[in-house]
């Protein structure tokens, strides 16, 4: 069965990366498209600075941009995405909700709020329950999913699956693209020939999106997992594909071998867009690398490496492509989910 949805923010680099995803998607038919009122009112390809190297797909280029705004757009779609920038998110996102829409969204507001699932459908699928306790409180039809910022999304895979040795202690410190900062980001000026070792409010959302991610449902309330978490966020010339050096203390011994073993097996979700392994290992001591690997199963699977047992811990290296699994992609795997659970 083929679901309508729109997206919220089409013409940005995530709302590209969601037309890409959604215009051959089996399951989704894109009908609207919404941007700031500087883009309302023109079809999409005079709206949207396009920079994938594909064409604008037919589909969507001539679609009228829209307001941001409930009343501007068609009450029959059946599932918004949303890649609104966060303050514009937690000004509108709320109204859809309450105007009925089911929204899945990648924009970092309301993503700890206790009654809003903050999803990877391969990590916590079960956290989706907590729709029904968001409808109760908030007394809305619709309903919001969120996934979590790229960086996160980077890790918490790897991190899920040495679960299972009792994690108790994450250091990370990332190399971020420059995509992930959006069009206007960061200037040439500042990155070319450079590193910036800050990134606005990054490292705290890997600490606490992690816990959350990580932590249990009992059917009504989220628990957090209890795991130190701290993270160091830098930003390099790279274009797409976030690398990140990760040191992990458990409770239980944990070799690399058996930390490969459980990634390597660690399962993947049954979506259309979830790859399966969700999580490949190489062997190779200088792999994963951005330019090399962030491309696999589509820019969504998981790439680890360096696996190798050190004084602070289990020590390895992880990488995702940041606009697709991290961003675009993980807010179509959370579709596919509310889709697979009866919610569209
Ligand atoms: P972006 O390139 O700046 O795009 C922003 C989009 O929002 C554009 O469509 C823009 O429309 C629209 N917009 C801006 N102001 C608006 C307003 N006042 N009302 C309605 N629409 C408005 O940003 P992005 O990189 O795609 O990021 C979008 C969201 O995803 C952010 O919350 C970001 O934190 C998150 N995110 C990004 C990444 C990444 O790798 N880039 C990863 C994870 C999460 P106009 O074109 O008309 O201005």
């Amino acid at each position: 069965m083929t679901h309508t949805v729109g997206i919220l923010g089409a013409t940005g680099a995530v709302g590209q990366r969601l037309i890409q995803l959604l215009d051959p998607h089996l399951d989704f038919e894109i009908e609207a498209l919404t941007a700031s009122s500087e883009s309302a009112g023109k079809p999409y390809r005079k709206a949207a600075k396009w920079r994938i190297s594909t064409p604008i797909p037919e589909s969507v280029a001539d679609i009228t941009v829209a307001e941001t705004d409930p009343d501007a757009i068609d009450n029959d779609i059946d599932l918004l995405f949303s890649s609104l920038p966060s303050a514009v998110g937690e000004r509108v996102e709320s109204d859809f909700c309450e105007a009925g829409y089911l929204v899945s969204s990648n924009s970092s507001n309301q993503r700890m709020a206790e009654d809003v699932p903050l999803v990877i459908p391969e990590v916590n699928a079960d956290h989706l329950g907590l729709l029904e306790v968001q409808r109760d409180e908030r007394g809305w039809d619709g309903a919001m999913v969120k996934n979590p910022n790229c960086s996160t999304i980077t890790m918490v895979p790897t991190l899920a699956a040495l679960d299972e040795f009792g994690l108790s202690r994450v250091h990370v410190a990332t190399l971020q693209a420059v995509s992930g900062a959006g069009y206007d980001g960061v200037t040439s000026m500042e990155i070319i020939d450079n590193a910036i070792p800050h990134i606005g409010g990054e490292e705290e959302k890997m600490e606490s999106e992690s816990k959350k991610l990580l932590g249990g449902f009992d059917g009504a309330e989220l628990s957090m997992h209890d795991a130190a978490v701290s993270a160091s966020c830098n930003r390099i010339p790279t274009l797409d594909g976030h690398l990140e050096n990760v040191w992990v203390e458990a409770e239980e011994d944990m070799t690399a071998e058996d930390a490969r073993e459980a990634m390597e097996s660690y399962e993947s979700a049954d979506l259309p867009s979830s790859p399966d392994p969700l999580i490949r290992v190489f062997e190779e001591p200088e792999r994963p690398q951005p330019r090399l690997d962030r491309e696999r199963e589509n820019g969504m699977q998981i790439c680890a490496g360096g696996l190798r047992e050190s004084e602070s811990g289990l020590q390895y290296n992880c990488l995702a492509h940041n606009t697709l699994r991290g961003a675009a992609g993980a807010s179509v795997l959370n579709g596919e989910l509310l889709a697979k659970e009866g919610y569209l």
